[in-house]
Order: C-alpha cells, then structure tokens, then sequence
C-alpha cells in the first residue's frame, strides 16, 4: 500500500478535527476511478472488485452516464415535485416495463425507499394492521424505521426506543414466519438474497412460500432490491429468478450508475395508498438522477450487460469453487449473478487488508463473508487478475 505520506497525514488531521468519526476509513486517498480501476493520491492503481459499495455497477465513471449528467446540469439542476418533468416519467415507465407493470416514487436512497414502503403497506391494509415482518440477518438502512426493520441487534444497540410495529424471523424459515402472522400484520418484507447479511441466498420455495401466505392473508410483501436489484443478479430485478413477482420493491444502490437515486414501484391498485401529502422527497427524481438513472438502463440494454453477468457469474463460481476444494478455510461459496460471498474460518478484515496492500479491494461483511460486488463492465481478465490476487491471500491468511 502506498500513500503519499504528507499529503495524506494532512487529510486524515482534518477529518480527525472536523469530519463525524463513523465511518471505518483506510489510509487512502482516492482520487480517479475508471471502469474496475481506481487510483489513489499517490497514482497507485486498485483493482476494485467491490466498486463504490455496489452502487457503481457499471464500473467508475461510465460514459453513457457521464454525458448524461453532463448535459442535464447544463439545462436543469433542480425542480421540486410541483412541476413535471419529461425524464422522471420516461424513468418511470422505463423501470415499470422491465418490472411488474408498477408505479415510481422517486427518493435518494435505499433507507428512504424503504421508508416510503413501510408507510405505503401501513397506509394500503386496515388502520389496525401495522405490524411488519422481516428478517434476522436482513438489512434496510439507516434511518430509524428501517433501522427497525433490519433484524440485527447490534444496529438496535442503544438508540431505542426502536419504532413499533416490527418482527424477526430467520431468513429461510417459512414456519417460524407463519407462527408471527397475525390479525394486525400487515406485510413481509424481505430481501430476496440477504446481502449485507452475507450473500444469504433464499432457500428454494422460500419466497414462494412468502407470496401464497400473503395471498391468503391479504398482507402485502415488500422486495428490498437495492442491493440485488437493476442488473446485479443477471436479471433486472432478483425476484425475476424465483418468479415470485413483489407487491412492492425497493431499490437504490446502482439505479442510477453512481449517481444517488431511490425508487420504489409499486403495483398500480396500491400506489393511490400514498396520496398528496402523504410522503414526499424534495430531491426525489431531480433532473440529474433521472438523467443518470435512463443512462443506466440504456447502457445495460445497448451493452448487454445483463448475458455479460452471467458469464463473469460463471467464470467467479468455478473459480472459487475450485479454490474451496482446495483450501479448508473456505466453507462455503455463495453466488448469485454478481453478488459474491466467500464464507472463511479466517480474519475477514485481514484478507481485505492483505488484499488492499496488493490492490485489490474486496469487502468483508459479517467478520467472516469476503464479499465481492463486481461491475459488469469487468474484463476477463480483470476477472482472472481479481481471482488470482483473492486466492493468493486466503492461502495465505488461513
Ligand atoms: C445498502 C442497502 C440499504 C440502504 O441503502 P442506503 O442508500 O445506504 O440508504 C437498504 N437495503 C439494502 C438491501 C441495502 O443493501
């Protein structure tokens, strides 16, 4: 790892003295991205296997996207929701038409679309009907009713009281959720593969199960797609590989190629549950992200990028498979498209560190799931170099 020594010493003084210290920062200033390629203030080159937290799907900087942005700021920056805007509804109907036929409401992020939707499934059932079921191990975000949301005390640890209303069950199991459903529950919401939980795949007739008890219940069932959703898993959307088609979505993360955007989509009969007042986001659907969010979906479709997940899919499973049977501190690989969790009886923070310091940068979630959230713009042989890199120093760190 090579950091220009003075320049960034200065840097960190200043977030010690005026930046909140929340976040977990390595010594590294980055300054240039390009594709799966980062640089830092000291032009030390990174290959990025998990570029910008798995928002920049397409890769740093895609040029579709930035000639997009470009030309927006030129003509329109900012307009409030009172006024129409000819992106935010070809947006709109882009997202329907590759989903389940529903309606947007725009914000900037996955906490908030989730916010939307748990009012949205209140305001849609009987007053009566609040309570929400979702899971252990899952994750929502950060503001305070998704906090509630996401099933893992250590986000609930000393910022109670939390909001009311929700319950756990473990991610998988369809009898411990039946055994919660009651006369005042209104939805399940689930992601389809738990991601910040550790790459948790749904076990098959999971959600299946999910949809036939919502059904029978009239309850409503949420899909968190910020982080599997617009491309990641090699279909638009992951509920499209299990066919059970949500009543509600969420996304964010990658929608709009970097730039910050949240959605939800809703079916039609339930979107007017969300009437005028009700909810709004001032920046929600601006200019600049509806911009960057058609680009995005015009880049994947004109690239077919969507086939290209599959093969790099394919290329990381038999790699890492064959790198499991080889090395005893790899338990299990779990892939989906390009959502990519090793499970190791290793540091997890000490592969990525190791990693970092022969530039490569993956991400550990969980103390024990590497996690890789590639662009699907990778190179072959980004892929292979990626692969050989990870695989050195898991031998190594085990
Ligand atoms: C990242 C993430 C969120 C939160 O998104 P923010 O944009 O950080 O608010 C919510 N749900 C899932 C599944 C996520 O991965």
């Amino acid at each position: 790892m090579s950091i220009e020594p003075s320049k960034t010493d200065a840097i960190r003084d200043q977030f010690e003295r005026f930046v909140v210290p929340n976040y977990g920062r390595f010594p590294v200033e980055l300054v240039r991205g390009e594709g799966s390629h980062v640089w830092d203030s000291a032009n030390r080159r990174y290959l990025d296997l998990f570029p910008g937290w798995g928002c920049n799907l397409l890769g740093h900087c895609p040029s579709p996207v930035v000639a997009a942005v470009k030309a927006q700021v030129d003509e329109l920056i900012h307009v409030p929701n009172t006024w129409y805007t000819a992106s935010q509804g070809r947006w709109a109907e882009l997202l329907s038409e590759r989903s389940f036929g529903g309606q947007a409401f725009f914000c900037n992020s996955g906490t908030e679309a989730n916010e939307a939707a748990i009012k949205l499934v209140r305001l849609h059932t009987p007053r009566e009907r609040f309570k929400i079921i979702t899971f252990t191990g899952g994750f929502h975000g950060r503001t305070l009713g998704a906090t509630a949301a996401t099933g893992q005390v250590k986000y609930h640890e000393g910022i109670g009281p939390l909001m009311a209303g929700f319950r756990y069950a473990p991610f998988g199991d369809l009898e411990a959720v039946r055994k919660l459903v009651d006369d005042e529950t209104c939805a399940i919401m689930v992601e389809p593969v738990q991601g910040e939980g550790g790459i948790n795949l749904p076990p098959s007739g999971f959600l299946e199960g999910l949809r036939e008890m919502c059904d029978a219940q009239e309850m409503l069932l949420v899909f968190d797609e910020v982080q599997t959703g617009c491309g990641r898993t090699g279909e638009w959307f992951a509920y499209q590989h299990f066919g059970v088609v949500p009543d509600v979505m969420t996304l964010a993360k990658s929608l709009c190629g970097g730039i910050a955007g949240g959605a939800l989509l809703t079916k039609p009969e339930i979107a007017p549950s969300l009437r005028p007042g009700m909810h709004a986001a001032t920046f929600g659907g601006n200019p600049i992200a509806a911009a960057a969010g058609i680009a995005t979906l015009e880049m994947i479709e004109d690239q077919r990028l969507l086939e290209r997940v599959g093969v790099l899919s394919d290329y990381f499973r038999s790699r890492f498979q064959e790198l499991a049977a080889a090395c005893s501190s790899i338990s299990e690989v779990r892939i989906l498209g390009l959502m990519i969790g090793l499970q190791v009886d290793a540091d997890g923070a000490a592969v990525v560190q190791r990693c970092l310091e022969e530039g490569l940068l993956v991400n550990c979630t969980q103390e024990r799931v590497i996690r890789l959230l590639p662009a699907m713009t990778l190179s072959d042989s980004e892929a292979e170099e990626g692969c050989n890199i990870l695989a050195q120093v898991i031998r190594e760190v085990s």
